[in-house]
């Protein structure tokens, strides 16, 4: 996927550039809580086939836009789309068989179920989706398929071993990896990677971080927040700086660091945190 990278050489680190391949196109987004302004995005495009991070401080709106855009929220106003396909209104199941998925922690439910499990709730057909399936029980192949699929995407993660055991007894680094194979169950093209390397280790992130290239590797785009800035400099092709809802900057990595506004806006909240 290295040319696909390369192609953003070249492109200007301006907010809202246009992309030369974009998948994701944000325009005139608006999410508001009572007199906060979460998420207030003008124009954003998002290349296809690269790493991109979305950066800024605490409360800056991230993880609102992410919300928004996979349909786990509604803005007051706003136009997203996905390869051209407006997904304004569509719920989040259907955004995620649509190609764009987030990695959620585990919750306590799902923690209560195994692995294996965990990556079986998450397949795209199953049977009890199936009125006429359930009844005539041709569900046995769709459910084979999935099981394949599911043990397939776990020994990508290195999770095969665990696929019997309990999520809920799953170490922080491995629960990551469980997100992140849960996610790979729908096929997406976009993934959304929530502080994927958040609580964990430094010898567990390089492993995550190796993962991360191999989405990309494999033809997928990533989309992830991240707090860590020596992580966002070692695998991002694009970054993207938000504060106060607002784009503030994006571009490549080390140019995105150097830049004032993203170095205010750092300051302002966590002095000494971006170096
Ligand atoms: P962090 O890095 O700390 O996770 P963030 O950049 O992801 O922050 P958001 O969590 O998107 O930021 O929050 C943006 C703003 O919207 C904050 O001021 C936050 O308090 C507010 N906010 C987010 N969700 C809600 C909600 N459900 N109700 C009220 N205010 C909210």
């Amino acid at each position: 996927m290295a040319a696909e990278r390369f192609s953003l050489e070249g492109v200007a680190a301006v907010p809202g550039v246009p992309k030369p391949d974009p998948v994701v196109v944000i325009d005139d987004l608006g999410r508001a809580f009572g007199g906060i302004q979460a998420v207030d995005v003008a124009h954003l495009e998002v290349q296809r086939g690269t790493i991109t991070s979305l950066i800024g401080p605490n409360g800056a709106g991230k993880t609102t836009l992410f919300n928004v855009l996979t349909g786990f929220d509604r803005p007051q106003h706003g136009r997203w789309q996905l390869n051209g396909g407006p997904l304004v209104g569509i719920p989040a199941f259907r955004v995620a068989r649509l190609g764009m998925v987030r990695t959620f922690q585990l919750t306590k439910s799902l923690a209560r179920l195994t692995v294996l499990e965990n990556l079986m709730v998450a397949a795209k057909d199953q049977v009890g989706e199936s009125f006429w399936g359930s009844l005539f029980g041709n569900w046995r192949p769709i459910e084979a398929a999935n099981e394949d699929k599911a043990l397939a995407s776990l020994e990508r993660f290195g999770l095969r071993h665990m696929a019997g055991e309990y999520a809920g007894g799953l170490s922080g680094g491995q629960r990551k990896l469980l997100e992140m194979a849960r996610a790979l169950m729908v096929d997406p093209e976009v993934v959304m990677l929530d502080e994927p390397t958040a609580g964990v280790n430094p010898a567990l992130t390089q492993s995550l971080l190796e993962h991360i290239k191999n989405l990309r590797r494999d033809g997928m785009t990533v989309v992830f927040i991240e707090h860590d800035m020596d992580v966002v400099q070692e695998i991002s092709d694009w970054v993207i700086c938000m504060s106060q809802g607002r784009l503030i900057a994006e571009g490549p990595p080390g140019e995105v660091a150097r830049n004032p506004s993203v170095i205010d806006a750092y300051l302002g909240k966590h002095h000494g945190e971006i170096t």
